[in-house]
């Protein structure tokens, strides 16, 4: 099976307490293919009453679940690891169909988004808690970790199975269950994931999957419930302050993956080949339609025109593309607001004074394609430096000195991902220390990796997924004092 057909149509459905369902009076929603806009095919489209439903159904498994032992948990995890990682090329092909990115990248997130199953069926038995003899005698300090309980999930396009699983590997195996709302563009790969879980073992109700193109009103009715323990969401800045501010009434605890405006600096004594070939992943992984995703290149005066037409000749190779195809090298943005949003702020850069080096013109369709573009003397005030582009765009800017690298790079509401491109270790220290970001690449343009702690600053959140810092989002403290005479 491959393909649309790798999901059948009686799972393009909801997935409530173990069961496929339809949402309430049959209503579905369309799934269309970014490539041409043609319709994919019908997913259900949930209603409050569904979201409600869900809801009920992790409620009624939390206990159990928190109480299956976590070996059993673990092993659970580890079956979906070898089930994704068996059907890798049947996840990426549906991925690259509802999303659009290339076969290559699908399989990268396929390989990527799985890892956070193994690594956290690893983690499950390693949770712990302490103890210890009070400072002043007399009794002992004990602490235990028990799951937050049920939690929600709500996740965005760009990564269809990844930002799902940072959520789903370490809550399962904390012991929580969860309702997971993943968004209208992409919903069949988290459809798909559900079934896989399923597959592997996982009891009913501990993972639901509630698709809907009604997501305020179905977080809104899932966060009112003071059962519901836990948010967690992937997403847009805006909709993330919104859902801090509904978390507040039942005082759940939240998780947030914001957006991100990340620097990539590249100073005087850089390796200019490297730090292009780093530019390349930073910049054009998912089409630039990533969080991490570099959004300013700040290049030293004496390198920058070196680095601009290196990286210019690279971007402007790239052919574009359906996802599908072998010769593509980028594929479609994810609709015409995305070409639109990106095709304004080059042409905002332009007005400002910046010049194009390569691309810069969208492409105009049959489906919604931009392609690479290199802007050079982008100035630093121009609104492409301020916002997320989102879109196959490097904007390159210059500094002289490192303190002004270190202000315009940390000039930002963000504080996601940076990248540093130096030979030199003092300075290499120095900037790690002085960014204002969750995470900082060295000589590297990756810094995703499911071992490390991903997460941000600032405007774009809180929380950490991955790591040995990821368990901690799902787990809670409960402290026990032991007299002893
Ligand atoms: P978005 O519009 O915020 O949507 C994200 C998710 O939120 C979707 O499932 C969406 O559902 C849902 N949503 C929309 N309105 C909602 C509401 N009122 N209440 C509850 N849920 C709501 O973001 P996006 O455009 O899909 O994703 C791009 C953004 O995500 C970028 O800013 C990017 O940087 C950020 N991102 C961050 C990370 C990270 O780890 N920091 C990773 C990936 C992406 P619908 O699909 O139905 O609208």
């Amino acid at each position: 099976m491959s393909g649309l057909d790798f999901l059948p149509s009686d799972q393009r459905r909801l997935f409530i307490g173990g069961q496929w369902s339809d949402a309430e009076g049959g209503a579905t929603f369309d799934v269309l293919d970014p490539a041409d806009g043609s319709v994919l095919c019908q997913v259900a489209d949930a209603a409050v009453a569904d979201a409600e439903r869900a809801l009920e159904a992790a409620v009624a498994a939390q206990d159990a679940w928190a109480r299956t032992p976590a070996r059993e948990r673990g092993e659970i995890l580890r079956r979906a690891f070898e089930l994704v990682a068996e059907r890798s090329g049947q996840f990426a092909e549906l991925m690259s169909l509802e999303m659009g990115k290339t076969l290559k990248e699908a399989a990268g997130e396929v390989t990527y988004g799985n890892e956070f199953l193994r690594w956290f069926s690893e983690e499950a038995v390693r949770i712990h808690g302490r103890w210890m003899q009070a400072p002043a005698g007399g009794s002992r300090l004990l602490t235990i970790k028990k799951p937050v309980g049920p939690c929600l999930f709500v996740t965005p396009w760009n990564f269809p199975l990844a930002m799902g699983t940072r959520k789903i590997g370490p809550a399962v195996a904390a012991g929580c269950t969860m309702v997971v709302k993943p968004a209208q563009q992409t919903p069949l790969t988290m459809l798909a994931l559900a079934a896989t879980f399923a597959e592997a073992g996982l009891p009913d109700g501990v993972l639901n999957i509630v698709t809907t193109t009604h997501a305020g009103d179905v977080s809104s009715a899932i966060m009112g419930d003071p059962r519901l323990r836990k948010v967690s969401f992937t997403g847009s800045t805006g909709i993330g302050k919104q859902l801090v501010k509904q978390a507040a009434d039942q005082l759940q605890r939240v998780s947030m993956e914001l957006g991100g405006n990340a620097p990539f600096v590249v100073f005087e004594d850089a390796d200019v080949d490297a730090a292009v070939d780093g530019a390349m992943l930073a910049k054009m992984r998912n089409m630039g339609e990533a969080c991490t995703a570099a959004n300013r290149f700040l290049v030293h005066s004496s390198v920058s025109d070196e680095f601009a037409k290196k990286l210019a000749d690279r971007m402007g190779a790239l052919t574009l593309g359906r996802g599908q195809d072998d010769s593509t090298d980028v594929g479609p943005l994810i609709d015409e607001k995305a070409v639109d949003s990106v095709s304004r702020l080059v042409d905002g850069a332009v007005s400002a004074g910046a010049s194009v080096v390569v691309g810069g013109q969208a492409h105009g369709g049959p489906g919604y394609f931009y392609p690479p573009t290199v802007l050079v003397d982008v100035p630093h005030d121009a609104e492409i430096n301020r916002e997320e582009i989102f879109g196959p765009v490097a904007p390159i800017t210059t500094f002289e000195t490192e303190d002004e690298a270190v202000a315009k790079a940390n000039d930002t509401e963000y504080g996601l991902s940076s990248y540093v491109y130096t030979r030199d270790l003092q300075r290499t220290i120095r900037l790690a220390e002085a960014l204002d970001f969750g995470m900082v690449g060295v000589n590297t343009g990756l810094v995703s990796n499911p071992a490390a702690p991903f997460g941000g600053v600032k405007a774009s959140g809180f929380g950490r997924e991955g790591g040995f810092e990821g368990i901690e989002e799902y787990l809670d403290t409960t402290y026990v004092a032991l007299a002893v005479d």
